[in-house]
């Protein structure tokens, strides 16, 4: 079993995900200075100016602070949907997977996975899956929801071109349209293509700042001023208003600031680990065409152990720590805190650890 609460030395190299930075110094520095008020007032003067930013660079009319970027989705499929109303959506995205069954729970509303290719459906797929509006046996489809980048297809970019014929055929249908941005930015980075051009094909959208931006908590919800105003009171429903967020707010302005145009970095760091593990680490399989943004998946089925059991050997080995993503896929994902030479390490690591994995699979095989 995965114990995500592991209480073993921290890693020398965690490329767990891109949630696991630390505030830089000066981040902290701007929070500790961070004029305040209450949030749930609206009077927190920071956070104001941080939704005012993050609705520009969406292209929204507003914006809504938010602890995490689970409650942006679950407080936008609370307001597309009715209980028992249904969502479209890849088979791979993550309110299915990680969000502890929270819209059915919450929300009441249903998710129906699509068969996507790396985590993007097209419009026909769409197209195929509405429910017709008339049959009283059906649920009514209500929302299509993008993940961009696709976080467990391996952080891959929905085409500007695809998110739009997608919404064509959502709009025709009278559905809304919902972007999990958690990593919009990085998509933004990998295709020069800005936040407002994706975000104008939604109804609602969100950013997170504790991914890639390195902030320590938050994410930002875009959309209509009508939209935005019922994203408060869900918000309120679930516990989620905040006092003095402007501490935490400043986190995200300063990430804005900062570490926006770094995320190349990211990518082409995740490429040079995947480049060296392609290259070096037999038995571990993954596309090095399909790296985009900021993750790699890698498959170890033919080190002939799971992704725990490989996992487990390269932290306690080489403490290196990676994800487990079911069966034999492993997820490495690159941050703000590691860099170049902390790549070229971890690639060592994997490397290593497949070569004495696939060592004793043939000498067991002998
Ligand atoms: C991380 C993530 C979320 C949830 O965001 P949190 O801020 O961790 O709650 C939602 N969708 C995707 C694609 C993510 O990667």
């Amino acid at each position: 079993m995965t114990d995500l609460h592991d209480a073993a030395a921290p890693p020398r190299i965690d490329l767990f995900s891109d949630t696991v930075t630390r505030p830089t110094d000066s981040m902290r520095a701007a929070m500790a200075a961070a004029e305040v008020g209450d949030e749930q007032l609206g009077e927190d003067p920071t956070t104001n100016r941080l939704t005012a930013r993050v609705a520009e660079l969406l292209g929204t009319e507003d914006a809504m602070f938010a602890p995490s970027g689970a409650m942006c989705n679950l407080v936008s499929y609370a307001i597309h949907c009715r209980p028992g109303d249904e969502v479209l959506l890849d088979r791979t995205a993550h309110p299915i997977h990680y969000e502890v069954g929270g819209v059915a729970a919450v929300a009441g509303a249903q998710l129906q996975p699509l068969a996507g290719r790396r985590g993007i459906f097209s419009a026909a797929d769409v197209e195929r899956h509405v429910r017709p509006p008339a049959d009283h046996h059906q649920p009514r489809t209500r929302v299509v929801s993008i993940e961009q980048t696709a976080n467990a297809a391996g952080g891959t970019v929905w085409p500007l071109e695809t998110v739009a014929q997608v919404a064509e055929v959502a709009r025709a249908h009278g559905l809304a349209m919902h972007l999990d941005g958690a990593r919009l930015l990085n998509a933004v980075a990998a295709t020069g293509v800005p936040a407002s051009e994706w975000c104008r094909h939604f109804d609602s959208c969100w950013i997170d700042l504790s991914k890639g931006l390195g902030c320590p908590v938050g994410a930002v919800l875009g959309g209509s001023r009508a939209f935005i105003a019922e994203a408060r009171r869900v918000k309120q429903r679930l516990g989620g208003s905040l006092r003095q967020s402007g501490i935490l707010a400043a986190a995200g302005l300063h990430a804005l600031d900062h570490h926006v145009e770094r995320l190349a970095e990211d990518h082409a760091n995740a490429k040079l680990l995947a480049g060296l593990v392609a290259a070096g680490a037999p038995g571990v399989s993954l596309d090095l065409q399909g790296v985009e943004s900021n993750i790699v998946i890698m498959d170890v089925e033919a080190t002939g152990v799971t992704a725990e059991r490989f996992l487990e050997r390269l932290r306690t080995a080489h403490g290196v720590r990676c994800s487990p993503m079911g069966g034999t896929l492993v997820r490495a994902v690159t941050h703000l805190d590691v860099d170049a030479d902390a790549v070229r390490s971890a690639a060592a690591a994997i490397v290593s650890t497949a070569q004495e994995l696939r060592a004793r699979l043939v000498g067991s095989a002998t």
